[in-house]
């Protein structure tokens, strides 16, 4: 696939090929960085590109930017308007994936807080198989790690080595993906997205302290549920031991959506294929997403006109 014409970097748009970072800088040698995972949607009929819930991601990015201590903070209006110009300039027409991550550009020690710079990326993003069919997920041997070493409510760039062990592990093991138990054991979520079990009518996911992301499609998908859905939702540990009484189960976040999990360690997830809740969650948030329903309409920034 051809890259995308330009990046943000330091400050301005730039050609794709020229959006460098030196081997020296503190975030390329630690990965000291914060990041968010955004998405865009295209809308054929409406010939618009929508980015979804742009100002959450943006507020959560201030949240990481402040607990690492980064001497300078770039505040959503800014982000926003540069993520937008950038989406313009490379005159995009599909749905996205964008990265905007904040990172100690220059050279130095890892207690390093400057200097630092603002970098956007945005590709192409088609929708795998595994939205529509769902995943077959190992349940890890590697632990989530605790709020009190490495907290994954910080959208860190080294974080994401912890989830790197679980996915790949699940992969050569021949799963689509993993399922993380935090350092008491109880559920934390997938290596890049929140998990959803549901069970006698309830729809069950971990509470925002058993060592997950406060996941914004987490927290969408919470509202949907409980409004739209008429499903009650009930946050709370999940013991391992409870993911064989499933009845459906599913991944969520920016970059996963709403994917139906089909299998655990190798047992069927209820009768082994997409559920009706979790299919009819999906159409619902992809509805919203891609702006055929009017709902919730702060939710979608347009990109193109007024
Ligand atoms: N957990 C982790 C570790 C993640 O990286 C992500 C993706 N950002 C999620 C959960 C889902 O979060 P969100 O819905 O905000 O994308």
């Amino acid at each position: 696939m051809a890259s995308p014409r330009f990046a943000f970097l330091n400050g301005s748009i730039v050609p794709w090929d020229q959006a460098q970072v030196h081997i020296a800088s503190v975030g390329f040698r630690f990965g000291t960085g914060v990041f968010e995972g955004i998405r865009a949607y295209w809308n054929e009929d409406q010939q618009q590109l929508h980015v979804w819930q742009l100002a959450e991601h943006l507020q959560r990015l201030i949240y990481s930017q402040r607990f690492m201590r980064f001497e300078r903070i770039f505040q959503p209006d800014y982000v926003a308007e540069q993520l937008i110009a950038l989406l313009q300039a490379n005159e995009f027409r599909e749905t996205l994936h964008i990265m905007a991550t904040s990172f100690i550009s220059g050279p130095g020690l890892p207690q390093a807080l400057g200097p630092v710079d603002l970098a956007i990326a945005a590709s192409p993003s088609k929708r795998p198989q595994s939205r529509t069919q769902g995943c077959r997920v190992q349940v890890s041997a590697w632990q989530r790690v605790a709020d009190a070493a490495m907290p994954m409510r910080v959208k860190c760039n080294a974080n994401y080595q912890n989830g790197r062990l679980a996915s790949v592990q699940a992969l050569a093991d021949g799963y689509d993906t993993a399922l993380m138990l935090n350092s008491r054991g109880k559920v934390a979520e997938g290596p890049g997205m929140c998990f959803f079990l549901f069970r006698d009518g309830q729809a069950i996911t971990p509470t925002v302290t058993n060592d997950i992301l406060e996941s914004i499609t987490r927290r969408t998908v919470i509202t949907l549920l409980q409004e739209h859905l008429e499903v009650p939702v009930v946050e709370r540990d999940i013991d391992r031991s409870e993911l064989v009484a499933a009845e459906e189960a599913f991944f969520c976040g920016t970059a996963w959506e709403v994917t139906p999990v089909v299998e655990i360690d190798r047992l069927p997830v209820g009768e082994g294929v997409p559920g009706p809740r979790v299919m009819a969650l999906q159409g619902l948030f992809l509805d919203l997403a891609e702006g055929r329903s009017e709902l919730y309409p702060a939710w979608r920034t347009p990109v193109y006109g007024d």
